[in-house]
């Protein structure tokens, strides 16, 4: 069976998808410096497997993606406890907040595009040449209200923004150089959220949460007030932001498509969104919430935020055509997961 490793493993999106990949026999390797992430995912991907046998299936390692020489060692080990081939990877590895990137820019370029570099530089040492990369919809420019397509124009819009697009570039010179022979896939994904629907993992946070659905879990289970929704201003029908919001799991089946779309088809750089195709405003969430889990939640209008735009929708035709991949999941799914996983957390 196939080996694949997961940087990044023990966070949000790399945890759910090392769940899939298990159910689907891969063996997975998880590389994390646990900044952000959780032991403990690792330990609930074990309980959510545990008639299934995992032992010589799932690893761990903790190792942050800045330490080449211990980068080095893991991956020699993972030749090892694997069968001495990595076949692709999965790299989630990255800091993810918009806000803290405007407030703490190198702090983003040096974890976000140093370690990088160095995973693609140890990558190369082990022969290893099929990589799925994590990029975001923060990559884009303006786009009047049009849903987005890979071919728009890129114009990041914050430091976060461009830390992305400038891994994406330099995937893509390797991809040019003739002394290379990489597989890259670029996902672009919109707004993850939700939870497994077993609600054994979920979105973990150290600090403050970056993404809005925390937040409304907070206000449901009473540790925050209310929540501040940024700007009731921008040019939307109800003033507030419109996102595309993706369930977690449709996300995570989306890599399981695109690995296996990777090891099956000729060396290629694609790049690809990840996204329902639906417009959803931040008002219209709070209230799909509201009416799935009959709670309340109040929210008060605050001003705009630094870095967001009004309306960021994907177009996923191409994940379709190519990857055979679409979106199954509701609005309605994603409120009904991610609160049960909070009551869990919780113990509501
Ligand atoms: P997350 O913070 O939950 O997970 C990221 C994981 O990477 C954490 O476990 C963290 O400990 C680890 N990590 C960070 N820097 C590292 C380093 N230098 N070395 C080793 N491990 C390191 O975030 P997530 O939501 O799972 O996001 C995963 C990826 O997807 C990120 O690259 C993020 O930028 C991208 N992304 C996320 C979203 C989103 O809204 N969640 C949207 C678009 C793109």
């Amino acid at each position: 069976m196939y080996d694949i490793v997961i940087t990044g493993g023990a966070g949000y999106i790399g945890s759910h998808t090392a769940l899939l990949l298990l159910d689907k026999g891969y063996n997975v390797h998880i590389i994390d410096s646990l900044i952000n992430g959780f032991y403990e995912s690792i330990r609930s991907i074990q309980n959510i497997h545990k008639n299934k046998k995992l032992e010589n299936k799932l690893f761990f390692y903790k190792c942050d993606l800045r330490n080449k020489e211990l980068l080095r060692k893991v991956l020699k080990s993972i030749q090892k406890n694997g069968s001495n081939n990595i076949d692709a990877l999965i790299h989630f590895a990255g800091l993810k907040s918009v806000n803290q990137s405007i407030n703490e820019p190198i702090k983003y370029w040096n974890n976000n595009v140093l370690g990088s570099v160095n995973l693609f530089e140890i990558m190369s040492e082990f022969n290893c040449e099929n990589i799925i990369f994590s990029s975001s919809a923060t990559v884009y420019g303006d786009n009047n209200f049009r849903k987005i397509k890979e071919s728009d124009e890129l114009r990041p819009i914050n430091p976060y923004g461009f830390t992305k697009l400038a891994v994406e570039n330099c995937l893509n010179n390797i991809f040019h150089s003739p002394l290379n022979n990489w597989g890259v896939i670029v996902l672009r994904y919109f707004n993850p959220a939700g939870a497994h629907p077993s609600g054994l993992i979920g979105e973990n946070y150290k600090g403050k949460p970056s993404n809005l659905f925390p937040f409304i879990c907070q206000v449901a289970e009473g540790t925050l007030e209310k929540i501040t929704v940024f700007g009731n201003d921008w040019e939307t029908l109800d003033g507030t932001c419109v996102r595309d919001y993706i369930h977690i799991m449709d996300l995570a089946e989306g890599h399981l498509s695109a690995i296996e779309y990777l090891l099956k088809n000729e060396k290629q750089f694609l790049t690809i969104n990840l996204g329902t195709s639906e417009g959803v405003s931040v008002l219209n969430f709070i209230y799909q919430f509201q009416e799935t889990n009959n709670v309340r939640i109040r929210y008060e209008f605050g001003d705009r935020r630094e870095g967001d735009s009004a309306f960021s929708v994907a177009d996923s035709s191409k994940a379709l055509k190519i990857l055979g991949w679409r979106a199954k999941r509701t609005l309605s799914d994603i409120c009904k997961d991610g609160w049960k996983r909070q009551k869990m957390i919780a113990k509501l």
